[in-house]
């Protein structure tokens, strides 16, 4: 299974138009696609590298729980953990029902009934798809690229506040109003 599209690191470059014509050919900031000279730092990079980062160790996670291929990891992993777990409880009710969990089988012996054997697996199951999103830590991590991406959002209004001539109150509401569509915004996604 193909975990990640990027070329090994080493052959990686940032790209960017030089002055000169040529194309950058510095190493990229870590997990980004442009270096420091070009953007590589700003805010917005280091959001979208550090959830590309997440992605990528969803998708080995993913991998590890031989799940196929994705496009979006971090959804895919948490809608499992989401069916592992509702699995899992739907096999323990099969077990409440049992009368008895054990049978004796044709040849005399005492047999474990198939649903406890089945609710075992579901259990290991769900642990597993459960501890695997708790080590990459999703929500929190998310949040962060997402607080990243709000405030270089704040950055650029108060740039383009400056740079219109807007002053005083009026630089304030504009600033209070773009907080609050951004929360909005973070409300509903
Ligand atoms: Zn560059």
């Amino acid at each position: 299974m193909q975990l990640t599209e990027q070329p090994p690191p080493h052959a990686r470059t940032c790209g960017a138009r030089r002055r000169d014509g040529g194309a950058c050919t510095n190493a990229p900031m870590n997990g980004g696609e442009r270096c420091r000279m070009h953007g590589g730092s700003s805010p917005q990079a280091k959001a979208a590298a550090e959830r590309r980062q997440l992605e990528t160790e969803a998708r080995a996670m993913l991998a590890e729980l031989d799940v196929d291929p994705v496009s979006d990891p971090l959804a895919a992993l948490l809608k499992l953990g989401g069916q592992a777990l509702a699995w899992q409880e739907a096999a323990a009710r099969l077990v409440n029902e049992l009368q008895d969990v054990r049978y004796r089988a044709a040849n005399g012996t005492e047999q474990l009934r198939a649903e406890v054997a089945l609710f075992e697996r579901a259990t290991d199951r769900a642990c597993s798809v459960l501890a695997t999103i708790a080590r990459l830590n999703i929500d929190e991590r998310l949040m962060a690229v997402s607080e990243r991406q709000a405030e270089a959002v704040i950055g650029a209004v108060e740039a383009a506040l400056v740079a219109a001539g807007v002053t005083g109150d009026l630089a304030t509401e504009g600033r209070r109003a773009a907080a609050r569509h951004l929360r909005l915004v973070k409300a509903v996604g």
